[in-house]
């Protein structure tokens, strides 16, 4: 008979086949010119488990983008800094139903953006944050977050961000004409593209959900990274708008908190304490990736980790 441990690595296993064979059905992202060069067919996930041993099938080891995973950071940063008070004092807890850089809704709804995972509401709690934190201590909590001291800046992507992210801009200045973004907003911009350049592998992000996916604990040490309340925070944020437009899908379909990046990333904490880290930069039309959510579906299914069921 089998032990707990080998169906686990066989269910990891299928999932990894799962998204393998998906994976090369979405498309590479461009808009930023540097991850136009990630190979599309690469394929890999990393599971976290509460005991601290660690599965891992495919590329777990290959760096590529965190991009918009990078607003979990940023956020689990502002919550333990300056309390979920002041961050929610400039941005909303619900979803948006736009696309996750658009500017509409700003300018015609509400001046305080929907949620800290879309780029608007992302760029407010940085500003929460800039002039106060520099980018070094930033990437200190980012490796702190993951569990990974290799975390670092890819510096041809930041500059390929910075040189193409007018649009990022234009809503850092458009919320500091409304009042609500407290920083400088070039300044804030600036630590937003850095933070968005960080280089992880999906074992990295293995071990940020695995902070999540144990109320903000590091498993290694047993240290307290973020309260119990602020960790409800994230996870819920993560399940109801974190996967672009694709979240109510999602949540149906593998029913687990997830953050996912143009740069092929889904970071995902899910019961059991488990952090699971999938890599895959072959994206669908809502700029999830294709493997990713394949192998994610798979495993919640395989391992009845659906949340509300
Ligand atoms: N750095 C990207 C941007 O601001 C983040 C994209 C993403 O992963 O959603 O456009």
């Amino acid at each position: 008979m089998q032990n707990t441990e080998q169906i686990i690595i066989e269910k990891v296993k299928g999932a990894y086949e799962a998204g393998k064979k998906g994976a090369a059905a979405g498309t590479v992202a461009s808009y930023i010119p540097e991850l136009a060069k990630s190979d599309g067919s690469d394929f890999g996930i990393c599971v976290m488990q509460r005991s601290g041993s660690i599965i891992g099938f495919g590329d777990t080891d290959r760096y590529f983008s965190i991009q918009s995973i990078s607003k979990v950071i940023i956020l689990a940063v502002a919550l333990r800094m300056l309390g979920d008070a002041e961050v929610f004092s400039g941005v909303q807890m619900e979803p948006s139903g736009d696309s996750f850089n658009s500017i509409l809704k700003l300018d015609t709804a509400s001046s305080k953006p929907y949620n800290p995972l879309i780029n608007a509401g992302a760029i407010q709690v940085t500003g929460d944050l800039a002039g106060n934190v520099t980018f070094d201590e930033m990437l200190s909590f980012a490796r702190e977050f993951c569990l990974d001291d290799s975390v670092h800046i890819n510096e041809a992507v930041y500059h390929s961000e910075a040189s193409t992210g007018d649009r990022n801009r234009a809503i850092a200045y458009l919320l500091k004409s409304k009042g609500v973004l407290k920083g400088d907003p070039m300044e804030t911009v600036d630590l937003y593209f850095r933070m968005c350049s960080l280089n992880v592998t999906a074992k990295s992000l293995a071990g940020l959900a695995s902070v999540l996916s144990n109320n903000g604990v590091d498993i290694r040490t047993g240290r307290r990274l973020l309260d119990d309340y602020h960790t409800r925070v994230i996870n819920t944020l993560m399940f109801t708008c974190g996967m672009y437009d694709g979240s109510g899908e999602f949540a149906v379909k593998a029913g687990l908190p997830a953050k996912s990046g143009v740069g092929g990333g889904i970071c995902a904490p899910a019961r059991y304490g488990m952090g699971i880290g999938t890599y895959g930069p072959a994206l669908d039309a809502h700029g999830n990736s294709v493997g990713g959510i394949m192998a994610l579906e798979y495993l919640s299914n395989a391992l009845h980790m659906h949340m509300l069921q």
